[in-house]
């Protein structure tokens, strides 16, 4: 682990009146994934600690490039090489009663616990539905598949809970498409299909990346609902991660902003939008429409681009976009995330004295 601080965030009950138990499901304590490339070590993940507390929604925003698909698939063990998980622990609560927490990290990720965890106790929805069902089996085959390692349900059983899922994520015909390859659903068919499959396990996580990204608009409002009266009905902990800040505000507790690879802010959503401290997250939310903006005016737009991360800039990464910039320190010294209020963490020098 390196010596740099960690980043701290917390999806909390306290913020969310529907919210459970205060026990976190899931803690993720400093973790760090890196990708080790002929050009250099990439720090995709660079200390991030996360609490997801039953009942919750956390949304992580930030830009192309930021961490936030790495630090979801580095919770289920599922980066790919180069990529590596270098540091940190994932520790998974069970239910009351049953057996005890375990760091997710100790387990192999092809061991049949991980396994068992993987897309049964902790479900996640891929950003890219068309690679990620197989072309050689059908759907019915996919979904059976998971139902089987995860439930105890006979053969039709599995076969009528796949079918009523299909039909609560709004597929017509949901008997006929349980028989069909993958190539046959459109986009949108093909992710609310994914969405049927994590949802199909009970899952007591859930980790939501651009779930609704390939869906219009009214398919997408549908989505959010079903999602939300999931989690209502299990107390599910939601790890949603989007671009879409209309989302994040209609769905989530509380928000993370990430930027390359680390936490820059976090705190309750209605504070996110009321009271955005770190000049990235004041940026964000300015670069999208009002209701008030104008159909021909420009909106503005964040200057520069998000550096790679193998040249990660001196000191604050986000000093050559920043418009508070300041001379000597931003670029010489990195800001720790702190508390700036009861509710809110950031990391800015604009904050120091706070
Ligand atoms: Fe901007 Fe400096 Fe704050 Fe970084 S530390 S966000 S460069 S003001």
């Amino acid at each position: 682990m390196t010596s740099e601080a960690t980043q701290s965030v917390t999806a909390s009950p306290a913020r969310n009146s529907g919210a459970g138990s205060d026990e976190a499901i899931l803690s993720v304590r400093g973790l760090e994934t890196h990708f080790f490339t002929d050009e250099g070590i990439v720090r995709a993940v660079d200390g991030v600690d996360i609490e997801l507390q039953p009942g919750t929604t956390m949304g992580i925003v930030g830009e192309s490039g930021c961490g936030k698909s790495i630090t979801a698939k580095s919770i289920l063990q599922i980066v790919e090489a180069p990529g590596r998980i270098v540091a940190g622990e994932i520790v998974y609560n069970p239910k009351p009663g049953e057996s005890s927490e375990t760091d997710i990290l100790s387990l192999g990720s092809n061991s049949d616990a991980m396994r068992s965890i993987r897309g049964g106790e902790v479900s996640m929805i891929f950003q890219e539905p068309m690679t990620s069902f197989s072309t050689m089996h059908t759907f019915g085959n996919q979904i059976d598949e998971a139902l089987r390692l995860h439930t105890n349900l006979s053969k039709q059983e599995r076969f009528d809970l796949a079918v009523d899922w299909l039909a609560r994520v709004g597929i017509p015909n949901p008997v006929q498409r349980m028989h069909e390859y993958p190539f046959r659903f459109s986009g949108g068919q093909l992710q609310r299909a994914m969405i049927a499959m994590a949802m199909c396990t009970n899952p007591r996580v859930l980790i939501a990346d651009e779930p609704t990204t390939a869906l219009d608009v009214t398919t997408q409002a549908q989505i959010l609902d079903l999602l939300q009266r999931m989690q209502e009905e299990n107390d599910m902990a939601v790890l949603f991660i989007t671009h879409d800040l209309g989302v994040i505000s209609e769905i989530a507790d509380d928000v993370t902003v990430m930027y390359l690879g680390k936490v820059v802010e976090s705190g309750p959503v209605f504070s996110f939008f009321d009271d955005p401290m770190h000049p990235y997250s004041r940026a964000l939310l300015t670069s999208i429409p009002s209701m008030f903006t104008s159909s021909r005016e420009r909106l503005p737009s964040i200057s520069g681009s998000i550096p790679h991360p193998q040249n990660r800039p001196s000191g604050c990464a986000f000093h050559p976009r920043c418009q508070s910039f300041m001379e000597g320190t931003c670029d010489v010294r990195e800001p720790e995330l702190v508390s700036v209020n009861e509710e809110q963490e950031v990391s800015c020098f604009l904050y120091e004295e706070r």
